[in-house]
């Protein structure tokens, strides 16, 4: 069977040099061995993406000479397969709700860092404290009558005896270099949020779904989602899914040595298209060989 990669972009902003990389790199992989490139749009999230960053997707990766298959999986359009997981995952005892605000959350924090330090997760951000994991039957109930904010976390304990221990086959680099077998560490990230209660689906819970229902063989995407890899392991194997090889790459950075983000305003493509760039100008900026030269 071909093998299936997939780019999977926000419409939360315009693309920059960053996603022009992943994009391409998928698209010359797939051509490389005969596979197929899917795209799909990741806008789970209603309060930041916006139609018309949907449709400047479409006419970037155009521009760029990107071909993807048809149809586009919108992951707003399949919440119900987001539901089934989490349904499952609730049937086997390792779902929990919360109700905390962040600012509560943080309070919790704040006042144990206080006392020592509190630990963080891989991306900087430190772990829920699992206020909720011990609310009994009868204050969940009068929480959710109460129409608190909820949120649907994994026990990661229990998940993680549920699976044992994992590894995945990463065929880029970590941040620290890893590469070949990794060992995933999925603990490092605490009872992750896997729903809330205005959006059925999280990120790590979308994605390994669509992978799975795409039949995605091969996720190139960049460095800053590789210990993300830990916590799409342990979901994959709790659903009985399948594991796709990785390849994450190299993030394009600016002069500062910064990571490119849509948030901090880095230049977008249709901005550098304004001043004169042509794909074949962005596909040196990345570093990427012209495929015509190649052929
Ligand atoms: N939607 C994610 C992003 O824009 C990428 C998800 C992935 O490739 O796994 O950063």
């Amino acid at each position: 069977m071909a093998p299936v990669f997939r780019f999977a972009p926000s419409p939360n902003g315009y693309l920059h040099l960053g996603h022009a990389y992943s994009a391409l790199l998928n698209f010359d992989l797939a051509r490389e061995v005969g596979g197929r490139l899917l795209l799909r749009i990741e806008d789970i999230d209603a309060t930041r993406c916006r139609p018309e960053f949907e449709a400047a997707i479409y006419e970037d990766l155009a521009w760029l000479g990107i071909a993807w298959e048809m149809p586009v999986r919108r992951q707003s359009q399949h919440f119900t397969d987001y539901r089934a997981a989490t349904e499952r995952l609730a049937a086997l005892g390792l779902l929990y709700p919360s109700f905390e605000s962040r600012a509560e959350i943080a309070r919790t924090i704040a006042a144990e860092e206080a006392k020592g330090s509190w630990p963080r997760d891989p991306d900087g951000a430190p772990l829920y404290p699992g206020i909720a994991r011990s609310l009994s039957p009868q204050a969940v109930a009068e929480l959710k009558q109460a129409d608190a904010p909820m949120a649907l976390r994994l026990d990661m304990a229990r998940a993680i005896a549920a699976s044992g221990p994992l590894t995945w086959t990463e065929q880029g680099t970590g941040p620290g270099g890893e590469t070949g077998t990794v060992a995933a560490q999925p603990g490092a990230w605490g009872d992750v949020i896997l729903a809330r209660k205005e959006t059925p689906t999280s990120y790590h819970l979308s994605v390994v779904i669509d992978d799975a229902l795409q039949g995605v063989t091969h996720v190139v995407r960049g460095q800053d989602l590789f210990w993300s890899t830990s916590v799409h392991r342990l979901l994959q194997q709790l659903l009985g899914l399948p594991q796709p090889v990785y390849r994450h790459h190299l993030l394009v950075r600016d002069g500062t040595g910064a990571k490119l983000s849509k948030s901090t305003g880095s230049t977008s493509l249709r901005e550098l298209r304004a001043g004169g760039t042509t794909p074949a100008d962005i596909r040196r900026m990345v570093g990427l060989s012209d495929p015509a030269a190649a052929s």
